[in-house]
């Protein structure tokens, strides 16, 4: 039964919790392709072939942000975790011309596969884009106080042994119902496996995770969902 488990987690690169192929097919083409920016499906594509392109926001989920997004009247805006750039793009696309997003992220390389979509799509000059690892420079804007609760909207979907070092700085830095939406927070499903059957390699983030999801549910200075979207999408709205 175990060992059946195991296979099925092992085996699966997806990292989209929807278990129903066929559900998800219908999802995406019924009303996620038919409305997804050209040059976020051109940035998709061009990511399709990176080993590890498996990391790319999933459209689903994007969809949903560009939503939020619009419904927050989002203009400022702080993303860590960039990768090739498909929810930056996602984020400059639907924030008003005179949006700002800081972007951090230490692998440039990647945010250079996606640079042509963004510059494409002509949203360049809404990113300030950061090459570094998010704590210092999420410190290094709360060494200012002008900084603090100024962001309408933050996204996390960078390394998972960090979220909650991210969650004290974000909550400082959204303003009062601003939005701090955190990536995988599912983690392939292994959240609801035993360790013992998750393959080692997920094992360390599994006990962040777990960590994260338990501690963020007991947090007072936020509303939130958890939403069994992508890989698990966590919003949270700051309430004080
Ligand atoms: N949001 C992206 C996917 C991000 S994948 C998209 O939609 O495509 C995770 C990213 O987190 C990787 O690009 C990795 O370089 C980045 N990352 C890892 N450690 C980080 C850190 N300490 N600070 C900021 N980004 C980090
Ligand atoms: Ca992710």
């Amino acid at each position: 039964m175990q060992r059946k488990i195991m296979d099925k987690i092992s085996a699966s690169t997806n990292p989209v919790i929807l278990q129903s192929e066929g559900l998800l097919k219908y999802i995406l083409e019924t009303s996620v392709y038919p409305r997804e920016a050209e040059t976020l499906k051109e940035l998709r594509n061009a990511t399709a072939n990176h080993p590890l392109g498996f990391m790319g926001t999933s459209p689903d989920a994007g969809q949903l942000m560009a939503l939020l997004l619009k419904l927050l009247n989002a203009k400022k805006t702080i993303e860590v975790g960039v990768f090739t750039g498909y929810s930056l793009l996602l984020t400059a696309l639907s924030i008003p011309y005179n949006g700002k997003i800081t972007a951090v992220d230490p692998d440039r390389k990647a945010y250079e596969i996606g640079l042509p979509f963004i510059k494409k799509a002509g949203v360049l000059h809404k990113i300030d884009y950061i090459e570094s690892p998010a704590l210092p420079v999420l410190d290094k804007l709360l060494d200012d106080p002008a900084n603090e609760g100024t962001f309408d909207f933050a996204f996390v979907d960078a390394d998972k042994n960090n979220y909650w070092n991210y969650h004290e700085r974000l909550i400082k830095l959204v303003k009062i119902s601003g939005i701090v939406a955190y990536d995988n927070t599912l983690w392939g499903g292994t959240v609801a496996l035993p360790e013992m059957v998750v393959s080692e390699t997920k094992r360390e983030w599994r006990r962040c995770t777990l960590d994260f999801n338990e501690a963020i549910s007991k947090d007072p200075r936020m509303e939130l969902a958890f939403v069994s979207i992508g890989d698990g999408l966590t919003i949270c709205r700051r309430i004080c």
